[in-house]
């Protein structure tokens, strides 16, 4: 998927920043990691609209679609801020746990594979400019090896599915529902603008940014709809990343 225009800065934080200041729980860290769960809920949510079969486990295709909408979206410059941040939340969560036992009956892959999956799709995408970020977040030669290839697959999956949805680009399929005044408020209501620029849903899918008790970001089938946890900003703001 080729958009004529990549978007060289995202709403709210990450403009104002300088590349190379990675994974400081900023607002660059709060929008990258706020990015890359909404983006991977909305892998959920095409899967669900446009009825795509799943060889595998959803939560890893959900994983998948976000970080090539992390690499198609942005220029490269933001496209690598985001993927970092996004890598060090993965980081940040497992350190989080300090210790606990890992849920491996979990429908999501361990903290620790996402962060190498992502890290190797991301540099996958163009192993040439990027393999020096996967050697700085220790990727390991094993699994470079495969990253392009990996990259290949995964673009050969989602890529005629992204390139349907931005056909009749722009659109009004995607619903913002949420407030105007917290930061995650504003981050989702300007992305939401943003993704109405470059794809159209086959059904409305609203996204919700809401109180629920938790931090957490999910998908609702039943009601086409995303929600995005008002009380996920604060805990990604206490996260242990890596210094
Ligand atoms: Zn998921």
């Amino acid at each position: 998927m080729i958009f004529q225009f990549k978007r060289w800065c995202a709403v709210v934080g990450l403009c104002a920043l300088s590349f190379p200041a990675f994974a400081q729980n900023d607002d660059a860290f709060v929008e990258a990691n706020l990015l890359s769960v909404l983006y991977h809920e909305l892998g959920h949510a095409i899967i669900d609209v446009m009825g795509l079969p799943v060889f595998g486990q959803e939560e890893d295709a959900a994983d998948v679609a976000s970080i090539l909408l992390i690499n198609d979206l942005f220029d490269e410059e933001v496209a690598t801020r985001i993927a970092y941040d996004a890598a060090f939340g993965f980081l940040g969560e497992a350190r989080a746990k300090d210790g606990e036992q890992e849920a491996w009956w979990d429908v999501h892959g361990p903290d620790l594979q996402r962060f190498y999956t992502l890290v190797c799709l991301f540099a996958g995408a163009d192993f040439e400019a990027r393999d020096d970020i996967a050697r700085d977040l220790g990727l390991p030669d094993d699994r470079m090896d495969t990253c392009e290839e990996e990259f290949e697959l995964a673009y050969d999956s989602w890529g005629p599915v992204f390139d349907e949805l931005a056909e009749e680009a722009p659109g009004q399929s995607l619903i913002f529902d949420g407030g105007a005044t917290s930061f995650t408020d504003r981050l989702v209501a300007g992305e939401v603008a943003a993704l109405n620029e470059d794809f159209v849903f086959p059904q409305f899918i609203t996204i919700r940014v809401d109180t629920c008790d938790e931090p957490n970001a999910f998908y609702d089938p039943q009601r086409v709809e995303i929600v995005v946890c008002a009380e996920f900003e604060a805990w990604l703001r206490e996260l242990p990343v890596p210094g």
